[in-house]
């Protein structure tokens, strides 16, 4: 397994509209394993493919207490078939966004249908953080990222911050 580098804002890759996996074949399984050991070596809650620059349609993510035992999940062409209600995220971070956070405006509840590592079909009804979550890494998967969700002005102060900090470096 190998640890993948993370692209990082304002990198364009992380605009790319994913496509869909034809078949799993071992090369979609490999970047799975790399996807998740480098989602854990980062301490990362979720991590989707455009996040390492590759354009398929998949996302991990481990959402539970004992991420030791890396029984991580692992989405393959996910969609959001359905959403209700809102609901203000807790402060929002993301590998790719390195040290910002904000609230974003959510859905409180999602259906999403995708297949799993097997390639068969699931459906997962869910709500609140792991919502959350599944909104957060699905919306990399067409090119969005948390900052394109909150107010302009919040994006702009932080697209300032990376500006100067690039500048500088
Ligand atoms: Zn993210």
């Amino acid at each position: 397994m190998a640890i993948l580098n993370i692209l990082t804002y304002p990198d364009k890759f992380l605009k790319t509209i994913t496509e869909p996996v034809e078949n799993i074949d071992e090369s979609v399984v490999k970047l799975i394993e790399d996807m998740a050991e480098t989602m854990y070596e980062n301490s990362g809650v979720g991590l989707a493919a455009t996040q390492v620059g590759s354009d398929k349609k998949i996302l991990v993510y481990d959402i539970s207490a004992e991420r030791e035992k890396k029984e991580y999940q692992v989405l393959i062409n996910p969609e959001i078939v359905s959403s209700e209600g809102e609901y203000l995220s807790e402060e929002e971070g993301c590998l790719s966004v390195p040290e910002y956070r904000a609230n974003v405006k959510r859905s409180l509840s999602v259906v999403v249908k995708a297949l799993d590592r097997n390639g068969q079909p699931l459906t997962i009804e869910t709500e609140e953080l792991h919502a959350v979550v599944l909104q957060h890494e699905i919306d990399h998967l067409n090119g969005i990222l948390f900052i394109d969700r909150i107010s302009s002005l919040k994006r702009e102060i932080y697209k300032r911050r990376v500006k100067k900090h690039l500048k500088n470096k």
